[in-house]
């Protein structure tokens, strides 16, 4: 490793070692807007920086004088255009949702419109501070409970927890409401039972919430074995976690009878609903017998994953769960009217709607939530009304089953037979040339310049690669990506080598995924010993 580049500017070296288009190599590294970038140690002289600041005074007996450090503490300085150019040349390198088509299954990861951009933008939203005294907040409230009001309105549900941070923050939300539940009529349960189609949080958050964890096995048709879900419920199993439409691209058609049965056996069901982008407008959980059941706000109502902070991940509840949820109770009451509740309110409601004292478990998170991302889903909801979020979930599917029937000729499509799929489509890698793997393929699709689908996931198809096309997509773009897979299965199939050293065009080519797993080098202390 190069010792901190004291001179300033330096040609870099072509990451791939040669032109990339044919055309000579250029003394910079660079092709024309194709920059490269070399780690900012590299770069950066600990010589200069961006702001000056004065030399630190520290008078004599000052007791923070002995901890003064005598080395330098070598950070990489570079002036302020420098440092800007190096993190944008980076994020050049990057690749989102605004850059191209992301077909990501099991993450929903649609178009952000920018009007729920500027909404969540106006002064009144973004400056709110948790700490303000309640009556300067009321309109922001105003936007929590109207936002809770649609989603227990969509989802045919009682209540609903908002503060949750993300899809797994909810579920462990829900499943502590179910503990609680099962509690306070003292009843200490202690399985949950996971069908093998379950996204992954889902045991992670049973086990997490100190449940001891079953299997339920899966159909040939890729859906919940029911009579082996009734076989096993008794008065040990505290709750079922069934992702709906599940990991398999498929919607659960016994959903109703598996609640019932559930519900028999004294239990409660937790639904995932991160899937829930497949049948918003169109199904109600709540008319399946769902208890708890998490939204992503950052999946189906298109606020951005993470972006400007947490995700979040309200959980609806039926009115068995509802007294159970965590504080600020958000409940609809006998007139149809939906409540937030704050802490000194909590009793007098439980009292006056829940019939008794109060029962809720605690609080997810100190205060209300995420508000940036409470605006966004409420903004997008209230542009497209009720008829377009019937229309994006139709239009999620019908893309997703457009995909789908493109691709089983050429790929394995191990569920194609149990009819249309819901938002995902879900392929393996059964028939592709020996020594080539789903990893492969996924390296040429970059070299097409696309994200890859999800792989390896589900895990009970082998080679796993799951697309979810969204209800934004042109079907301009999805036929583009269609021709695209549909070259790269056709390599995979055929034992094209050049696919096992992909992808030969993107900024670094293959990576030594094992060694960054196993061992990260997490400084550039770290670098310089390699
Ligand atoms: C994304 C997802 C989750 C987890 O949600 P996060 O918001 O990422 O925590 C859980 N289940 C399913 C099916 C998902 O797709």
């Amino acid at each position: 490793m190069n010792a901190p580049n004291k001179s300033g500017w330096k040609p870099t070296s072509p990451a791939q070692g040669a032109p990339k288009h044919g055309g000579p190599a250029t003394t910079t590294g660079n092709y024309a807007l194709m920059l490269e970038e070399d780690l900012i140690f590299d770069i950066g002289t600990s010589d200069t920086t961006g702001v000056d600041l004065p030399d630190a005074v520290i008078g004599e007996g000052n007791r923070l004088a002995g901890m003064i450090r005598d080395d330098a503490i070598d950070l990489p300085g570079l002036s302020e255009p420098e440092a800007v150019r190096h993190y944008t040349r980076l994020s050049r390198q990057n690749y989102g949702i605004d850059l191209g088509f992301f077909p990501l299954g099991s993450c929903t990861m649609k178009h952000n419109p920018r009007l729920n951009e500027k909404v969540a933008r106006m002064p009144g939203f973004a400056d709110v501070h948790p700490l303000q005294p309640v009556d300067t907040v009321r309109g922001a409230l105003g936007v929590i409970n109207e936002l809770a009001h649609w989603l227990i309105k969509l989802t045919g549900m009682h209540g609903v927890a908002m503060s949750p941070k993300a899809g797994a923050h909810g579920e462990l939300c829900g499943i502590l409401c179910i503990r609680a539940a099962l509690e306070a009529r003292g009843d200490a349960r202690e399985v949950v039972l996971v069908p093998e189609s379950a996204h992954g949080t889902n045991p992670a958050t049973a086990a997490f919430a100190g449940y001891r964890v079953e299997n339920i096995p899966a159909t040939s048709g890729g859906r919940v074995d029911l009579e082996a879900l009734k076989t096993r419920l008794g008065p040990d199993v505290a709750a079922v976690m069934i992702t709906n439409p599940n990991t398999c691209g498929l919607f659960e058609p016994d959903m109703r009878a598996i609640s019932d049965a559930v519900h028999e056996a004294g239990g409660f069901v937790y639904c995932d609903g991160a899937n829930f982008n497949a049948i918003v407008g169109r199904v109600r959980p709540g008319d399946l017998g769902v208890d708890a059941m998490h939204i992503n706000l950052h999946k189906t109502f298109s606020t951005p994953h993470g972006g400007g902070g947490p995700g979040s991940g309200p959980v609806v509840l039926s009115e068995a769960l509802s007294p159970f949820g965590p504080l600020p109770y958000t409940a609809r009451t006998a007139d149809g009217v939906v409540h937030l509740v704050e802490e000194e309110d909590a009793e007098s409601f439980a009292k006056e709607h829940f019939g008794g004292p109060l029962q809720h478990f605690g609080r997810m998170t100190a205060f209300h939530g995420q508000m940036g991302m409470y605006t966004r889903a409420l903004t997008y909801m209230l542009s497209h009304g009720a008829d377009g979020l019937k229309q994006v979930s139709e239009d999620a599917v019908l893309n997703a089953n457009y995909i789908l029937r493109a691709m089983e000729d050429v790929l394995h499509a191990p569920y194609a037979h149990s009819g249309p799929c819901m938002h995902e489509a879900l392929f393996g890698d059964k028939g592709f040339a020996e020594g080539i793997s789903t990893l492969d393929l996924a390296k040429g699709l970059i070299d097409e310049g696309y994200h890859p689908m999800t792989m390896y996931f589900p895990l009970v198809v082998h080679g796993a690669m799951l697309v979810e096309p969204t209800e934004t997509e042109s079907k301009a773009t999805i036929d583009q990506f269609i021709t695209a897979f549909r070259s790269v299965a056709e390599r995979a199939k055929a034992g094209d080598d050049s696919l096992k050293t992909a992808p030969h065009y993107a900024p670094r080519s293959r990576l030594d995924e094992t060694m960054a797993a196993r061992k990260p080098l997490l400084s550039y202390t770290g670098l310089d010993a390699e």
